[in-house]
């Protein structure tokens, strides 16, 4: 974001005041819809299945095992409550690409990149099924995506997508600067591209609580404020041991355990380096008016990103208000997760001051609501799957910043490698391979920090990679939200 490397007072004045009431809390958690917890795991028990987490990742393969194997029981054990991390507090954009985007799959399996677009398709086709199937109220609009360009090299890096999307038979318009604002009207967008089919909207914590209550009515047996604490082996089957909120020890005994912890410190040695938790920031305003969304018109309610390598990506929400987030991802030294580090003054302050300048129309607005959440962030940026313990322990994470629609996929995928079965997505390459893992502190956190430093300065410099860049982008290496 070249033009936004200096931000003159005035700006930081009128963020600072259209910060001062948003109240640190999750809008989408906000909401009297929100179901009670359900009670923790007591006692010595039984499941065919154990489902470790209880985000998407966790409550699609809860429902997809119980949809397959109907004879099969499940329990899903969540240490906090469904839908309370990523799942609940993301942006809500679920898109169809497996790969955290079709230039990273271009770039990293392009053999395979027109059988993982279909399965991605398929995918985002079944999840709308799905929650039409099960009546889940997650106001899904397919209003599609629209990349914006901020900068010279940003539009002509969207032509060349463009190009490389149309060859690849994707749909999609480039729109010049004009075309762009007359969508939405920002003075910053230089250039678009619309993508109609690639992206439904959809209110991330009731997808997830959705989910959960579909769960429910298929006898998925959910215990909340259950953490597991280990995954243990014995006589040739797992038994998962668990600690209530109240410090209660509990264990279930399984045949097949999934884990779907996502960012948080993973249950097998195995996983420790193959992830680091990212925190990425979010805003949301108060409800516009008819007369601030006639200033802006984005009558089309597409999910908006711009391309920067430090991007936000923004939407409108049910009842009209702006949700704004992204630019900074922050990593904390030795992959520290803490409540405190979801408030971020410096990086709420930032996304307010881009917010005010992509909207000048819109100066005098308030923000409601500001939050953070962790993001699994893995060298490749797209998921990876594997089993342990002889078949019996799954696992599906590393989804980084695009996992809303492509956990559905993966819930199959961990599914199919409990049950042994061959199937169209467990040949993929994607599928077999494993991303390269990070290395451990101190060198972790000075490679991540230099990463983003570098990532922030190509940005400013008309998006030229340092040697650095270069030499990441020559092993497939990387760091992404
Ligand atoms: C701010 C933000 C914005 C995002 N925006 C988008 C977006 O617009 N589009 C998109 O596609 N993706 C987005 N993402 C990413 C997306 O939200 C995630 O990829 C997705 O929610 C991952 O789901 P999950 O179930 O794997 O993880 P989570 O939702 O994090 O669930 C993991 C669960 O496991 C539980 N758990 C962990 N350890 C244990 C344990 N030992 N015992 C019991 N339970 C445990 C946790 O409490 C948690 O509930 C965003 C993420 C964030 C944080």
């Amino acid at each position: 974001m070249s033009a936004r490397s200096r931000v003159p007072t005035a700006a930081s004045a009128a963020a600072g005041a259209a910060l001062a009431d948003a109240s640190p809390s999750v809008f989408w958690l906000d909401d009297p819809d929100r179901p009670e917890p359900l009670p923790p795991l007591s006692g010595r028990q039984h499941a065919d299945l154990v489902v470790v987490g209880g985000g998407y990742t966790g409550l699609w393969t809860a429902l997809r095992s119980v949809e397959r194997y109907p004879d099969a029981s499940v329990m899903v054990l969540e240490a906090g409550r469904c839908g309370n991390e990523a799942s609940g507090r993301n942006g809500g954009f679920a898109a169809a690409s497996l790969t955290h985007g079709f230039g990273n799959g271009l770039a990293r399996w392009p053999d395979e990149l027109d059988t993982l677009d279909r399965l991605g398709a398929q995918n985002l086709a079944d999840l709308a099924a799905d929650v039409d199937r099960y009546g889940i109220d997650c106001h899904l609009e397919a209003t599609g995506a629209l990349d914006v360009a901020l900068a010279p090299w940003q539009v002509e890096e969207l032509a060349e997508y463009a190009d490389e999307l149309t060859a690849r038979g994707h749909q999609v318009q480039l729109l010049s600067g004009e075309q762009t604002r007359k969508r939405v009207d920002s003075p910053t967008y230089l250039g678009g591209l619309y993508d109609a089919a690639g992206t439904v909207m959809v209110e991330p914590a009731r997808l997830a609580w959705g989910l959960r209550r579909a769960c429910l009515e298929r006898g998925v047996v959910i215990h909340e404020g259950t953490r597991v604490t280990a995954v243990a082996d014995e006589r040739g089957r797992p038994v998962v041991h668990t600690v209530s909120r109240d410090g209660v020890a509990a264990a279930v005994r399984a045949d097949r355990v999934a884990l779907a912890t996502n960012a948080f410190r993973p249950l097998l040695r195995r996983l420790r380096l193959m992830t680091v938790p990212v925190y990425d920031h979010v805003l949301v305003t108060e409800p516009l008016s008819e007369a601030q969304l006639a200033s802006i018109g984005w009558s089309g309610r597409e999910g908006i990103g711009d391309v920067a390598n430090q991007f936000h990506y923004y939407r409108l929400t049910r009842d009209n208000r702006i949700l704004w987030g992204g630019y900074d991802a922050v990593y904390h030294y030795g992959s520290r997760i803490d409540r405190s580090l979801e408030q971020s003054a410096s990086t709420h302050a930032t996304l307010a001051e881009h917010f005010l300048e992509t909207f000048p129309q819109l100066q005098g607005i308030r923000f409601t609501h500001r939050w953070g959440g962790v993001i699994d962030t893995c060298t490749r940026f797209s998921a990876f799957f594997g089993t342990a313990r002889h078949g019996r322990v799954g696992y599906a994470l590393g989804y980084t910043g695009l996992g809303v629609a492509a956990t559905r996929f993966g819930a199959d995928v961990m599914l199919d490698l409990l049950h042994g079965e061959t199937t169209e997505r467990t040949e993929l390459e994607m599928v077999r391979s494993t991303p390269l893992p990070f290395p451990p502190e101190p060198a972790r956190a000075l490679g991540i920090n230099l990463t983003r430093w570098s990532l922030a300065r190509a940005d400013r410099n008309q998006g030229r990679r340092n040697s650095w860049l270069r030499t990441l982008d020559r092993f497939g290496l990387g760091f992404d939200s």
